[in-house]
């Protein structure tokens, strides 16, 4: 087993400490590569990532786990939602990164060079962060291991699994989607959220890592404890996003099932008054929400799952 940090040759990087573990199955097997902290705030799946390699066991492990645990160092440490401080963007929209680009591009193609390359399967653990509260989901790409990827997903067992389509994504230049098109199956997974290191929500990433390496055949963890639910694929993602800025005031909790045109919340001004209702553009399910009242016009409010269809 290996616990190291990892060292980055691009020029915006080498001051970074990155750290990394590894494990080496006695018995060959795939290579799955874990990543946390693309998001530095996001604590559960850092944390799990961590653990996970508490429970694995070099005499038992079939083939090669590789993890960093905290991958945005610099968010995590300016406790920076969403973005990279440095240059202000988003790392899970940068993939598959540029050389010579800025931080965030650069640690993109870092990590698509030495370690989304050459893995056989990728899981990105996410939550919700720091002003996000957040129902546990999974995502994957169309591309030519659709279907292997979700069967990760299948196998991962959070409750409900967004499935983005080539055309129309709502998030683009993920890892999962830079994974995929490399034929590399690949999820994103969530659970936990608003900066809380949630004990459950840990445990259901680590289940799900657990679950994922059995799938493999990597590993014959027992997870009998917690039995299967049967999971609710979408194949929409509709991202709402405020007219105004404003005070947010959600009227439906992270999790709920709506309807077309149900109330989802209101955007009021700083004296209280209403500026704009949130109305709910389809049928679907809410996966995610703005826990903080503060929002800029054009801000995320929520992100509703919507068109259920089965695999
Ligand atoms: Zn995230």
């Amino acid at each position: 087993m290996q616990r190291t940090y990892l060292r980055l040759a691009q020029p915006l990087l080498t001051d970074l400490e990155i750290p990394y573990l590894e494990i080496c199955g006695d018995q060959d097997g795939p290579t799955l590569t874990l990543l946390g902290g693309v998001h530095g705030c996001e604590y559960t799946s850092q944390a799990a990532v961590r653990e996970f390699f508490d429970v694995l066991d070099e005499g038992t492990l079939r083939g090669r786990v590789r993890a960093v645990p905290t991958l945005n160092v610099k968010a995590f440490y300016s406790r920076s939602p969403f973005v990279s401080p440095d240059d202000g963007k988003n790392l899970n929209r940068s993939f598959p990164g540029i050389a010579l680009g800025t931080y965030s591009e650069q640690l993109a193609y870092a990590v698509t060079e030495n370690l989304i390359k050459g893995s056989d399967a990728l899981i990105d653990l996410h939550a919700g962060d720091l002003v996000e509260a957040l129902e546990p989901f999974t995502l994957y790409e169309e591309s030519d291991v659709t279907e292997s990827s979700r069967a990760l997903a299948e196998a991962y067992g959070l409750r409900y699994s967004v499935f983005q389509r080539r055309q129309g994504k709502t998030v683009a230049g993920a890892t999962s989607a830079t994974a995929a098109d490399l034929g590399i199956p690949a999820i994103i997974a969530e659970s936990g959220g608003r900066g809380i290191m949630e004990d459950d929500a840990v445990a259901r990433h680590l289940l799900g890592l657990r679950r994922v390496t059995n799938h493999l055949d990597m590993t014959d963890f027992d997870t009998t404890e917690a039995p299967s639910v049967p999971i609710e694929h979408f194949a929409t993602f509709h991202w709402i996003r405020s007219e105004h800025q404003g005070w947010w005031s959600p009227s439906v909790p992270v999790g709920a099932r709506v309807h077309l045109g149900d109330t989802l919340g209101s955007v009021l001004d700083l004296l209280g008054v209403e500026q704009s209702s949130v109305v709910a553009p389809s049928d679907g399910v809410v996966l995610f929400q703005t826990s903080s009242p503060a929002v800029l016009s054009d801000g995320l409010l929520l992100g509703l799952a919507a068109d259920v269809f089965k695999p």
